[in-house]
């Protein structure tokens, strides 16, 4: 039985999805500890990515190549872009794109080189559970008001935490619901060995000038709760293994 793979970016989501955990043991590979045990019932490797694309890539190459695993799910925070993603709400990706990622002009600005495409499609079904885990996950938490997002998050190797380089995101990626550093890093990785991935992030900050502040008291108050909740929802609605 192949496992689960759930992959955050921050040491405060990672507690609180160990200590859910009743067997979970450590195997060390490239500085990082890949938690191997059950949640909700089912066989998972969790484990901590670090910040960015590099260090989400070198995660994601370890957990399908050394780890047995069926698929990926990324969690953690994002900012928000569009209007009406606001601080509270959850955004599932169906596809995401490296903001980043300009080798023009001899590729089209945010296509990856050789790859032909600047968009990485997630998994349609594992998308659906995680937008459906979501909004179970904010009614029990007492958040009616907060909503579920699905389309396209950016990524790059930047806290995006000004209000110009968010308009120009916006200007330049009419469609992207929110930003982060690490998604569309795994969705190249899992696209190169055919493995179904999702990310979903609950919305930190609306990456703007007061983004840092909304940030750190986001993830000390929320999003650890967030992260468990949704994830054992769509833990718990998966078949038995
Ligand atoms: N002080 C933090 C640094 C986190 S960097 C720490 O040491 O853990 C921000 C993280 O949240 C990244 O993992 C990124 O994916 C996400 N994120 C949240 N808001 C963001 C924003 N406005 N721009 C880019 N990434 C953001």
């Amino acid at each position: 039985m192949k496992r689960i793979a759930i992959v955050g970016a921050m040491h405060e989501e990672l507690r609180a999805l160990l200590d859910a955990m009743p067997d979970e043991r450590p195997v060390l590979r490239a500085g990082r500890e890949f938690w191997v045990g059950h949640l909700a019932g089912q066989e998972v490797v969790v484990v901590l990515s670090r910040i960015g694309k590099v260090a989400a890539a070198t995660t994601a190459a370890l957990l399908l190549s050394e780890f047995d695993v069926s698929r990926i799910v990324f969690t953690g925070t994002a900012g928000g872009l569009a209007p009406g993603v606001n601080v509270g709400d959850v955004v599932v990706a169906d596809a995401l794109l490296q903001h980043d990622m300009d080798a023009s002009p001899l590729f089209p600005r945010h296509e990856v080189p050789l790859y032909g495409r600047a968009r990485f499609a997630t998994d349609a079904t594992m998308s659906a559970g995680l937008a459906q885990a979501s909004r179970t996950m904010l009614a029990d938490l007492g958040a009616p008001q907060a909503r579920v997002h699905c389309g396209l998050v950016v990524s790059g190797d930047r806290f995006v935490s000004e209000r110009a380089e968010n308009d120009a995101l916006c200007a330049r990626l009419p469609d992207a619901l929110a930003v982060e550093m690490e998604g569309a890093a795994l969705a190249q990785v899992c696209h190169d060995f055919g493995v179904p991935f999702a990310v979903v992030r609950t919305v930190s900050d609306r990456a703007d000038d007061h983004a840092h502040v909304d940030f750190n008291r986001f993830v000390a108050e929320v999003a650890s709760r967030y992260t468990l909740g949704l994830v054992q929802h769509y833990l718990d609605k998966l078949p038995a293994p």
